[in-house]
């Protein structure tokens, strides 16, 4: 399809060619820093299904979305996500669908998933000790979690990128462990700094482990790393190199380094709703336009009102941030 009308830029110059749709505010463990133990769903027909979501990708496409990105919840939950892989990949203009997951259910998948078109996967893990795993997600599994990670390596996704909350208290002693098999395997790890969307409501900013703090825990004892040459300034994650060649590291910053100033996300959650921050406040009933009958200009206007209204940028270094209802599996983080 030829795009059709001018790209989705906001009042800030922002151009958005980034999609990231939750397919399912399920999930088979629970991190306490995500979800509470005791959890209410959605009905599951709240949840768009794989033509409405490709739907939806169609119209962005011709908004200049180019990249998606499949999360959740934990998104391997969803019944035949490889078909879904198929489709999204195939709609003209989509160059990149990715996927965030925990991992568990990876292993059997990660050939049929590539195979379905899947570019990009990162896997999360925050810790190399199995008890502390268990402590962390209120689930067994994380041999589980590694095997998927290998097999991920084993079906060609390169790089394989393996994501860590990065929280004080908990994670300095996981730092070098994950590190170094990171290193062993050929990954690409990622700590990303603890948000304000946790389930407990125990976060506060005292609790969030720096990404310069944990470059200091690497260089100690790990090796030393220098940042890359060439930062795309629109990624969310600050990449360094290890100086022995041992691979890259990368931070997503979001609370001591916000990159909202470069922000190209939207966000679709599993019940269709747009939202264009993951701090928002406010969302756009895509799924009540699909279900209406709405044709497919208005659920292009949908798009460039909500990011016509997009604001400048999160707020959690102030006082006056207020934290959305939404919890991270529910909004797709
Ligand atoms: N279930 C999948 C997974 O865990 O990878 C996808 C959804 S999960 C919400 C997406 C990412 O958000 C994971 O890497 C997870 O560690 C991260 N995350 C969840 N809660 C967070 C929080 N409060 N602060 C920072 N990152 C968080
Ligand atoms: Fe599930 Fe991912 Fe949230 Fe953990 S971070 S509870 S795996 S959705």
């Amino acid at each position: 399809m030829i795009k059709t009308t001018e790209p989705l830029v906001d009042s800030f110059g922002r151009p958005h060619n980034n999609l990231r749709i939750s397919v399912t505010d399920r999930c088979n463990i629970r991190c306490v820093y995500c979800m509470p133990e005791l959890v209410e769903f959605m009905p599951r027909a709240q949840l768009l299904n794989y033509e409405e979501i490709e739907r939806v990708v169609r119209v962005a496409a011709t908004l200049g979305i180019d990249k998606v990105r499949l999360t959740g919840g934990e998104p391997l939950v969803r019944r035949d996500l490889p078909i879904l892989i198929e489709k999204l990949s195939a709609v003209p203009g989509i160059r990149d669908v990715g996927l965030t997951t925990n991992g568990v259910l990876l292993a059997p998948l990660a050939d049929r998933l590539r195979r379905a078109g899947l570019e990009r996967i990162n896997i999360s893990l925050d810790t190399m000790d199995p008890e502390k795993f268990r402590r962390l997600t209120r689930r067994d599994g994380q041999e589980k979690v590694i095997a998927g990670i290998l097999a991920a390596k084993e079906a060609g996704f390169d790089p394989v990128k393996v994501n860590a909350v990065a929280i004080r208290g908990e994670t300095e002693d996981d730092v070098a462990p994950l590190a170094r098999f990171a290193r062993e395997h050929g990954l690409e790890l990622r700590f990303i700094e603890y948000m304000p969307l946790d389930a407990g409501q125990q976060w506060e900013r005292a609790k969030v482990l720096f990404a310069s703090e944990i470059l200091e825990i690497l260089a100690r004892e790990v090796a030393p790393l220098a940042p890359i040459a060439h930062q795309d300034p629109k990624a969310p994650a600050l990449d360094y190199d290890y100086l022995d060649g041992g691979g890259r590291v990368g931070f997503i910053a979001s609370v001591s380094r916000p990159f909202c100033t470069s922000c190209n996300r939207l966000r679709l959650t599993s019940d269709g709703k747009l939202r264009n921050c993951l701090f928002s406040l406010e969302e756009t009933d895509i799924r009540a336009l699909l279900r209406g009958g709405a044709d497919d200009t208005a659920i292009a206007l949908a798009f460039r009102e909500s990011v016509a209204a997009k604001w400048e940028g999160h707020e959690i270094n102030t006082a006056r941030f207020i934290r959305p209802d939404r919890l991270m599996h529910s909004i797709g983080g």
